[in-house]
């Protein structure tokens, strides 16, 4: 296995109290001793912090504390140099380029944690959950990761696992030695209850990891409706409230945040709302097919109205749009006579607000989280996918468990179900990282930060 010396800074770049450049790989302890003036670092022992500095030769680069953590308990399971640095660009720069010119490689993006999988520290799941706790925005979505971490959704699958690889023994057994009477006799109705059982309990998980995905990533919520009805007004109370956490999520391939608050700890981002802010734009930006798009993107919508204006052909064409969609036609304006007149729709969702007085904001809210019912989130299990790989490989398993079933049915001989039972067995597998893809696991771990 490849374990060439790799280096990084592996604290945000810029200004700061410490800033941490990190090795990894055979020989690391040796490369830092060489630029090292203070106590032998080959010669401390593992886990120690220890005080000195930093050489160009004879020329001090910086003052600094040196972590050296031998394999294999550190997080790569290879030896480890942590050197603690003032946090200034130039001097970290400086270090990193000493230890470069003495043969260490710059660490590609997630590299560390990626050692830490091919070298079995942590698995697939694992490492997702480092990254899922760098993304972390809200208390809840960080106790799913650290929850993962801790290995307790691996677990979970390895039990799986487990009861796969006894159905599969007992099968064996029972083909290999029909005599021998202790073995648990498998009939095709052991193996249907089992696959039975096996098949709920994956649908449920599954089923579970769709609901939560918003603990994860939020709700995407698009507010659309006419020029001058008052979003950019909605947004605003909504975002001024709540403060802003984030008004803008760089180096993500999703639409532009106008806005992102927290709402029962999880967020709640207000996507491609874009040109609601350039409100002296005299052109009718409320395009039927425009709106559309839009809806298709978001998890929710906020159809705004005018309460002060009758209802146009238009806003009648999206209101038919809105069935089967989460959504809340907010009627705007409250305080200006009403001429709207909605009785005619069967809308369920219907929140009246004025935004001059900030009047209906509470409702609003309340309504999103009766909506995606966000009160009940609290108090349950975090043991759900958190990610389309997980999920994919999650739903391929189910369809194989599905295959298993109907095979029984048309009276598919033993051996022939057990192929398939062991397909099931190496899909779950996949989802911890096992016979993994060189492909994948690169583009997964290329989506870490640099140094982690
Ligand atoms: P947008 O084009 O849909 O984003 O609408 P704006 O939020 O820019 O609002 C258009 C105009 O309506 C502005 O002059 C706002 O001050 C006004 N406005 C917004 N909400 C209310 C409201 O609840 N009551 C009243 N009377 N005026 C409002």
């Amino acid at each position: 296995m490849n374990n060439d010396i790799i280096v990084s800074i592996s604290t945000a770049l810029g200004k700061g109290a410490i800033s941490i450049v990190r090795l990894s790989g055979e020989g690391c302890i040796e490369l830092v001793n060489s630029v090292f003036k203070g106590k032998d670092l080959t010669k401390v022992d593992s886990h120690t912090i220890n005080y000195g500095h930093i050489v160009d030769n004879d020329k001090v680069v910086d003052e600094v504390l040196v972590a050296v953590m031998r394999a294999p308990k550190t997080y790569t399971r290879e030896d480890i140099v942590e050197i603690n640095c003032h946090g200034g660009i130039a001097v970290t720069n400086k270090v990193l380029e000493l230890l470069v010119i003495n043969g260490a490689r710059l660490s590609l993006p997630g590299e560390f944690t990626k050692r830490a999988f091919l070298n079995g520290r942590i698995d697939l799941v694992e490492a997702e959950a480092v990254m899922d706790i760098i993304e972390s925005k809200t208390d809840k979505a960080l106790n799913v990761a650290v929850s993962h971490l801790n290995g307790n959704l691996s677990n979970i699958i390895r039990e799986f696992r487990d009861k796969i690889l006894n159905l599969l023994a007992n099968i064996e057994v029972n083909i290999d030695y029909p005599e021998y009477e202790d073995a648990e006799v498998v009939t095709i109705n052991t193996i249907k209850d089992r696959v039975d059982e096996m098949t709920n309990t994956l649908n449920l998980i599954i089923k579970e990891s769709m609901n939560k995905k918003i603990i994860k990533d939020g709700i995407d919520a698009a507010i659309i409706g006419k020029p001058n009805v008052g979003k950019s007004s909605i947004l605003n109370m909504l975002l001024g409230e709540e403060k802003a956490i984030v008004t803008d999520i760089a180096g993500t391939t999703r639409d532009v945040v106008e806005g992102s608050i927290s709402l029962n700890g999880i967020m709640l981002n207000f996507i491609d709302t874009a040109g609601i802010r350039e409100t002296d734009d005299v052109v009718e930006k409320f395009g039927v097919q425009k709106s559309l798009e839009t809806m298709n993107k978001a998890n929710l919508i906020l159809f705004v109205l005018n309460n002060n204006e009758i209802i146009t052909k238009n806003e009648e064409e999206i209101i038919k749009q809105l069935k089967n969609k989460k959504y809340i036609v907010v009627v705007n304006k409250k305080d200006l006579d009403k001429k709207l007149d909605l009785s005619k729709y069967q809308l369920d969702n219907i929140i009246y607000t004025d935004t001059v007085s900030s009047d209906g904001i509470e409702s609003l809210k309340d309504k999103i989280i009766e909506l995606f019912k966000l009160d009940e989130l609290d108090n349950q299990s975090d043991d759900f996918f958190t990610n389309e790989r997980q999920i994919t490989l999650a739903k391929e398993a189910l369809y194989i468990m599905e295959d298993v079933k109907k095979g029984i049915d048309n009276e598919v001989p033993v051996d022939m179900l057990e192929i398939d039972i062991k397909r099931i067995w190496t899909k779950l597998g996949e989802i911890l990282g096992e016979n993994y893809d060189e492909e994948l696991i690169d583009k997964l771990f290329s989506n870490f930060c640099l140094g982690k």
